[in-house]
């Protein structure tokens, strides 16, 4: 990835295609000079950008030698006060595809060369505005589809997340310096540190660092739409259940999805909370081949799902067989990141206080009819019952991969930082550990960066952000 500073960038802003009004934005050293060339007011002025004042707006034509282009707007942010802190010139133009191609190519001719995926908010961190942590939180506040994650991406990007790792950094930066203070009496064997105070210290950031690290089990699942995975006997009804939970409100999430993608078969937004739906086959072992191949992707299935939703049939119910499905789901359950529900089917067909009253149902379950639509608002309620009650409460939520894999590393190095202190190492081993504990968390924000790292990170960005 080219990141010189240098150049002077461009890129469309708004999504490829017609719209009402698209923006091409200019960042660089040379935005002013180029938008000069080529803007006049409607009265057929020509505009001093360098020294006008920031944060206005004039209107006017754009032309190509003698040829008017379009009527635009021209929007002026001088530098430090732009998105990139660099001059920055945003043209809104009208929005046909024809019009965006001709402002691009009369700009690349002047100079400006095509920004590349993520460059913009790339040079906002590479100029300071923001820390790699914020950066990633606009890609993220991009994608949102679903208030939660919404919620999640705006605090991350006014910099709660930051915050919390920059403190956690202090606090390093603090117990190195005490750390770093017995390295130059070495010889005399000095201990300027009080101990039982350093293992207060890192304990107190264990804590904050595994609250951070469990957070994410939850944080991704919002992120990525929680997985349910329906669960049961064939026949049971699963999938009349999907098409029942995801007809009823399919309205609201094609009008969501609409805006990213074509078709979405299986998602479900309730509540702001955005549930990813799979039905699959049964559980138990069977002799049959193909039977056995069909358990083995539900396993998996469940392995990745945040809720199994179990659904047998009230009209072919037959307890022991019931129980013995229901152990073989158990057994699977991790029930410290997964829920299970229990859903009894086709209640329509028989008479559930009867059945009950003479103990021939299951307990603890949900009773629904998929087909004639009754108790499904009480699975909804259960579903995001079991959702909530995952929520750790805490405002800052961990939703980036790469942030849980570098909490995880600085962990571990706490980790060794506890022992080496139980087990009384050397001083310059223990500032080594507080050293590759700081090494992670500035990854995370960005203090320590590799190009290898930006280009990652920011090639995954939409052009023109
Ligand atoms: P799956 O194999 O578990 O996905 O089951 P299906 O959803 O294909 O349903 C199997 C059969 O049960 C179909 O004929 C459905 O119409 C019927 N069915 C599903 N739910 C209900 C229900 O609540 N009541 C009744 N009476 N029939 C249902």
């Amino acid at each position: 990835m080219k990141n010189n500073l240098a150049d002077t960038i461009c890129a469309l802003a708004t999504p490829a295609g017609t719209g009402a009004i698209a923006i091409i934005r200019i960042s660089g050293p040379e935005a002013f000079t180029v938008i000069q060339q080529v803007f006049e007011t409607a009265k057929g002025r020509k505009i001093d950008f360098e020294n006008i004042k920031s944060h206005t707006l004039h209107f006017g034509i754009l032309t190509n030698k003698e040829t008017i282009i379009d009527e635009v707007l021209i929007s002026v942010f001088k530098k430090p006060h732009s998105y990139t802190t660099e001059d920055t010139v945003e043209i809104s133009c009208h929005g046909s595809v024809y019009i965006q191609q001709q402002v691009l190519e009369l700009l690349y001719g002047l100079g400006a060369r095509p920004a590349q995926a993520g460059e913009f908010t790339m040079r906002a961190f590479l100029n300071g505005r923001m820390d790699l942590s914020q950066a990633e939180a606009v890609a993220d506040l991009i994608a949102t589809q679903d208030a939660n994650v919404h919620r999640i991406a705006m605090q991350q990007l006014r910099g709660g997340f930051s915050n919390e790792i920059k403190k956690l950094r202090e606090a390093l930066i603090h117990f190195a310096s005490l750390i770093e203070l017995e390295l130059d009496f070495a010889e005399e064997d000095v201990e300027f540190a009080n101990r039982k105070e350093l293992k207060k210290l890192v304990s107190g950031l264990q804590f904050t660092v595994s609250g951070l690290l469990d957070s994410f089990k939850y944080g991704n699942v919002l992120k990525n739409g929680i997985p349910v995975v329906i669960t049961g006997k064939p026949n049971a009804g699963k999938s009349t259940l999907l098409n029942t939970l995801l007809n009823e409100d399919r309205a609201i999430v094609s009008e969501i999805a609409g805006t990213t993608r074509d078709v979405i078969e299986d998602e479900l937004v309730l509540e702001g909370y955005r549930f990813r739906f799979a039905d699959t086959a049964g559980l138990r072992k069977s002799e049959d081949v193909i039977e056995q191949m069909g358990v083995e992707r539900t396993l998996q299935h469940m392995t990745n799902a945040a809720v199994i939703i179990y659904m047998s049939d009230a009209t072919t119910f037959d307890k022991e067989t019931y129980e013995a499905d229901l152990e073989a789901i158990i057994n699977n359950i991790d029930f410290s990141v997964q829920h299970l529900l229990k859903v009894m089917n086709k209640t329509d067909q028989v008479d559930v206080k009867k059945l009950q009253l003479e103990g021939k149902l299951a307990d603890d379950v949900i009773y629904i009819s998929a087909k004639s639509k009754t108790g499904i608002e009480l699975l909804k309620d259960a579903l995001l019952n079991k959702i909530n009650a995952t929520s750790t409460g805490s405002e800052t939520l961990v939703i980036n991969a790469r942030h849980a894999v570098a909490l995880q590393k600085a962990n571990e190095e706490l980790l060794n930082l506890m022992d080496g202190i139980t087990n009384k190492v050397t001083s310059d081993l223990l500032a080594f550990h507080i050293r590759q504990s700081l090494y992670h968390l500035s990854e995370i924000t960005g203090d320590i960066y590799t190009d290898d790292l930006l280009e990652n990170i920011f090639s995954k960005f939409c052009i023109g952000k």
